[in-house]
C-alpha cells in the first residue's frame, strides 16, 4: 500500500509505503491507510481537516457512483463496503474511490509514457490481472465501473484450468502473479526445472519472482512458462486491439523481473492475431512510473473531478472544498 501527500500544483510531497494484506478485510486494511494518512499530515503538521480531496485505489471492482467495492473475488469482506464513508467522515472532504488500475491508467496518461496518447489500455499484472482503459484521454470506466476487468475473459488458447469464478480458460487463472507461481511450483515438485526444484527445497515455496529470475539465467521450463504467461496476454489483448484501436498499450507488472521478456511474448501473440490497421501505428510499452502512477493519478482525479466546471461552482464561494465531503455527488 502506498499513500502520497500532493498539493495543486500536483506535486507529490511525501509519501509512505506499508505491506498490507487485502485479505485481512476493509476495518483491518483501511485502518492502516488511515495510519498512513495520520504520518503523512503529521510529518507537515497539517490538520484532518485541511485535506482538499482524498482518492483511493482499490485492487477490484468499485462502483464509481457510490465509492464502494463491488464483489471483489479475491477481497473477502469487501463487498459492497462503503469506503468512501469511511473516510469522508474521519476527514469531512469530497473522496473519490476507483480501481487502482485506473489511477495507474490516469497517472501514467498525465505524467508518465501515455502522455499526449488519446486511446491507452494499461494492463497491470499483479497476483492478478486486470486493465485500465483511457478513451478520448478520459478513463473508460462503462456502465457501472467495471470496465477493464480483464482477468475473466476466456483466453482463446486456454487449457482447462479453472478460475476461481468457475469458468475455464479465465486469462487471469492462466497469466497472474498466482498462476505463474503456481505453475513454478508444479514443475519444481515434477523436477522438470532444476532451477525451481532448487528454490523449493531452500525456500519451502516457488514464486513468480523465481520463474522470472529462472528465466534469466536460462532455465527452459522458467522461459517456456513466462513465454506462455506473455502469450496469453497478448492473445486477449489482440481482441481488444481490434475491438478497441488504442495507439498505446502499457504493460505495469508487479512480478519483479518479468518485465522483457513478459513484453516480447505480449508483443509476439498481439501482432500474430490483431488486423494491421490496428498494429500500424500501435506501441506495447512498458509501464514508466511503477507504482508511483497510482498516486499520481489518484492526485490527478481529484482535481479533475474538484475543478471541473459544475464541481467548481458549488464550492468556490466557500473559498475552498474542505468540510463539504458531499461535492462528490454530481
Ligand atoms: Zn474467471
Amino acid at each position: 500500500m502506498s499513500a502520497g501527500l500532493f498539493d495543486l500544483s500536483g506535486e507529490l510531497l511525501d509519501r509512505t509505503d506499508d505491506v498490507i494484506d487485502i485479505t485481512d478485510g476493509p476495518e483491518h486494511v483501511l485502518a492502516a491507510v488511515g495510519r498512513a494518512f495520520h504520518q503523512l499530515l503529521e510529518r507537515r503538521s497539517l490538520s484532518n481537516n485541511s485535506l482538499w480531496g482524498i482518492a483511493v485505489g482499490l485492487p477490484g471492482p468499485v462502483e464509481f457512483v457510490t465509492g464502494c467495492s463491488v464483489s471483489p473475488p479475491d477481497m473477502p469482506g469487501w463487498d459492497g463496503y462503503p469506503v468512501r464513508t469511511y473516510f469522508s467522515d474521519l476527514y469531512a472532504t469530497p473522496v473519490w474511490v476507483d480501481n487502482d488500475v485506473n489511477l495507474l491508467a490516469l497517472g501514467e496518461l498525465r505524467a508518465g509514457l501515455a502522455r499526449g496518447a488519446e486511446n491507452v489500455i494499461y494492463v497491470k499484472i499483479g497476483t492478478g490481472i486486470g486493465a485500465g482503459i483511457i478513451a478520448g484521454e478520459r478513463i473508460h470506466r462503462g456502465a457501472q465501473g467495471s470496465a477493464g476487468e480483464i482477468g475473466h475473459i476466456a483466453v482463446p488458447t486456454a487449457d482447462d484450468t479453472i478460475c476461481q469464478c468457475g469458468n475455464r480458460g479465465c486469462l487471469g487463472a492462466l497469466a497472474s502473479g498466482s498462476a505463474l507461481a503456481r505453475d513454478g511450483a508444479r514443475a519444481a515438485e515434477s523436477g522438470e526445472s532444476h532451477y525451481l526444484a532448487s528454490r523449493l527445497k531452500e525456500n519451502g515455496s516457488v514464486s513468480g519472482e523465481d520463474v522470472a529470475a529462472g528465466a534469466q539465467c536460462g532455465d527452459r521450463t522458467c522461459l517456456q512458462l513466462l513465454q506462455r504467461f506473455g502469450h496469453c496476454v497478448g492473445d486477449v489483448m489482440a481482441s481488444l486491439v481490434n475491438f478497441f484501436n488504442p495507439s498505446l498499450i502499457l504493460i505495469g507488472t508487479g512480478v519483479t523481473g518479468t518485465g522483457d521478456l513478459l513484453l516480447a511474448s505480449v508483443r509476439e501473440a498481439v501482432y500474430a492475431r490483431s488486423l494491421p490497421l490496428a498494429t500500424r501505428n500501435l506501441q506495447i510499452r512498458l509501464a514508466s512510473l511503477g507504482d508511483e502512477a497510482g498516486l499520481r493519478g489518484g492526485a490527478a482525479m481529484v482535481m479533475d473531478e474538484l475543478f471541473c466546471p459544475e464541481r467548481l461552482a458549488r464550492w468556490l464561494p466557500a473559498g475552498d472544498p474542505t468540510g463539504q465531503p458531499d461535492l462528490v455527488a454530481s
